[in-house]
């Protein structure tokens, strides 16, 4: 599809197929004849083979859609396996509940061809359902006349009922001080071309795009064609997914927009430094974030088609007048972090996404199913296009994560801050960036947020007023030491691109701090979080440790202690950051000693001299040592720790 052109095709409700027909007229029979259809009855399992029901789905069946988009997504950029011959069976069930009504639904196998399970869903028939679809619900394509005015309605609503989302937007962009970008892409009637924000002292109103730039080549902004762009751009030079924002942008009625590669000067380093220190205030002054969710790269485009009839209920008649609707999957509508997203869309996937996610008050997502809305306290989508105030979305957190009184101590007020903080890299670390040294840039707007509301100060990503705690994260699995420059010390998560955990998760114990931080220096390259090195100064138990493989992972040895089972000896478990080389003498540091009423835990680093040299070390992963009965301190006091101060970079 070329850009510009919309596809305002529609795909029509309620039609089924001849196979489909016959499951009803089955189900309508069994209701005639008992209250409760029992899962076993034979004449209620009905069989599809995949390619069948995906075929009759595309062919226009709705029932086939909505069986087929449970099982097997025809749509998912991510291909599910499924193996040739394998077939879906559905059985019907109907319970009666206590007060009288009845419990209908569909339980829905995909087999392998020797009739193996490989995965489930329940689909559900209910008799009503509350949110009538709209023309864009059965739009073919996200381009669709439809789909504007879907996303316009929403788009307006906010503006004119939604206070604190337009508060949150204001209050960096208002005051003519605060960082505004240098460059816009404004769009003129016929055309386009880049302009100079300080040419318009009012500060305009644009909108920002989240995109993945993936493998295409990216159509830039250089000092070479910055006066051609300044006169004109022409449209078609862009990439698809270009066009297709700037033709969002017309039509919710903007005439400004900000794109990372056509509004930083790509080979400027000093222009780079300058907005990427802002980037942060950008997505968060602008009016609305268009993100390109199902798009891998510059080409794929903002907009999908797809089959709407998989994500619309399919009313039919169950008994003479009597309707029911079965129910597809349901689209999530709270972009919380388990929600849709991160795992599923190809823009999740890449790092810059956390922030410009975070840090808009709006954000138009073109998803691979289906648009969606949300901004700080609403969402709602194609199926579901009745705006919901909701105050579980990335954005609403981040806003009630700066608003807690921090401390410094491990008390109820940390706890939230700590849960939101962890689970926000958990999701950043694993992203992908195609530059190492951006590691702690990407994710700087949140950071710096953060510390201008609640008066944390940011080491590398972690919080300096909680460091020993933050210090015990580990990582799921083992990460690759990644081959770059410089990203982060070794301290700090930032150092791998690897989901991480926090070390202390349960707040229950009485901690006693064996380690003491003496000293904490970061060294940054420039203004935007980019590091040029760092160090911690330690002080704390240190004994010289062995590690052997054990069955489900790394334990630690020291001495000539052989293990006993089932004593403190054998419960300390290494968790080392990358797979652990046997040629490393490695040291471990007690950091903390946690009592709760029956049990206890040790938690602390594992470290090993950097290069060889003498005073300075790296951190090489985390140990743990919980609840075992003998005396827990004897790990440290029997294997001849003594309390060292170490500079560990
Ligand atoms: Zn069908
Ligand atoms: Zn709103």
């Amino acid at each position: 599809m070329m850009s510009g052109l919309q596809d305002n095709t529609s795909a029509t409700p309620n039609v089924v197929c001849d196979k489909c027909r016959g499951v009803i007229s089955a189900f309508q029979l069994c209701l005639r004849e008992s209250d409760e259809v029992k899962q076993a009855e034979s004449p209620l399992i009905r069989q599809y083979l995949v390619h069948e029901v995906q075929a009759s789905g595309l062919r226009g069946c709705h029932f086939c859609s909505i069986i087929s988009q449970a099982l097997c997504p025809v749509h998912s950029e991510r291909n599910i396996s499924q193996p040739s011959g394998s077939f879906i069976t559905l059985r019907f069930s109907r319970m009666k509940k206590s007060d009288g009504s009845y419990v209908t639904s569909i339980d829905a196998w995909l087999r392998d061809s020797e009739g193996e399970r490989i995965r489930n869903s329940t689909i559900g028939v209910v008799s009503a359902f509350q949110d009538q679809p709209i023309p864009a619900s059965w739009s073919i394509s996200t381009s669709s006349d439809a789909t504007f005015e879907l996303a316009q309605g929403w788009h307006d609503e906010c503006l004119l009922n939604h206070e604190l989302c337009e508060e949150l937007r204001i209050t960096p962009a208002s005051a003519n001080k605060s960082p505004f970008p240098t460059y816009l892409v404004e769009l003129v009637p016929g055309g386009l071309h880049l302009c100079r924000a300080k040419d318009h002292p009012d500060r305009p109103q644009y909108l920002t795009l989240s995109h993945r730039w993936g493998g295409s080549h990216i159509f830039q902004l250089t000092s070479k064609n910055l006066d051609a762009l300044l006169s004109e751009i022409h449209l078609s030079d862009l990439p698809k997914t270009f066009q297709d924002a700037i033709l969002i942008t017309r039509k919710l009625g903007y005439r400004f927009i900000w794109i990372d590669s056509l509004c930083i000067i790509q080979d400027s380093k000093e222009h780079w430094v300058t907005e990427s220190t802002i980037m942060g205030d950008i997505y968060r002054g602008s009016s609305c974030t268009i993100a390109a969710l199902g798009a891998t790269d510059g080409d794929s485009g903002c907009f999908k088609t797809r089959n709407p009839l998989c994500f619309q209920h399919c009313r039919f008649e169950l008994d003479a007048g009597q309707v029911a609707y079965l129910t597809p999957r349901h689209e999530r509508k709270s972009f919380n972090y388990t929600g849709y997203g991160p795992e599923v869309e190809p823009l999740h996937e890449r790092a810059w996404v956390m922030q410009e996610w975070m840090l808009s008050p709006r954000t138009l997502h073109y998803g691979t199913f289906g648009l969606y809305w949300e901004c700080v306290i609403a969402s709602a989508g194609g199926q579901q296009p009745r705006m919901e105030t909701s105050l579980s979305s990335t954005k609403y957190a981040l806003q009630q994560a700066c608003t807690l009184e921090i401390t410094g101590k491990m008390d109820t007020s940390y706890k939230p801050f700590w849960r939101w903080w962890s689970r926000v890299i958990s999701i950043y670390n694993p992203c992908g960036l195609t530059y190492g040294t951006d590691k702690l840039v990407a994710i700087s707007g949140i950071v710096r947020l953060v510390e201008s509301k609640t008066g944390l100060h940011s080491l590398a990503g972690i919080w300096k007023e909680y460091l020993l705690p933050e210090l015990l994260w580990y990582v799921d699995g083992l990460a690759v030491h990644p081959k770059v420059a410089y990203q982060a010390p070794t301290w700090s998560w930032a150092s791998l691109n690897a989901r991480v955990n926090p070390g202390i998760q349960d707040f229950d114990y009485a901690f006693d701090w064996k380690a003491e931080l003496l000293e904490a220096v970061v060294h940054p390259a420039a203004a935007n979080g980019q590091l040029l090195s760092a160090y911690i100064k330690i002080r704390g138990p240190l004994q010289r440790v062995r590690w052997e493989a054990v069955e489900n992972g790394y334990k630690l040895r020291w001495g000539e202690k052989v293990a006993r089972e089932n004593t403190a000896d054998d419960g300390i478990a290494f968790l080392p950051d990358v797979a652990p080389d046997p040629e490393q003498e490695l040291w471990a540091l007690l950091v903390v000693h946690g009592a709760a009423l029956t049990t206890w835990m040790n938690m602390g680093l594992v470290v090993a001299k950097k290069d060889g040299n003498r005073e300075i070390w790296v951190r090489v992963g985390s140990f743990r040592q919980y609840d075992w009965p003998t005396n827990p301190t004897e790990f440290f006091e029997d294997g001849g720790a003594e309390t060292r101060e170490l500079v560990i970079v």
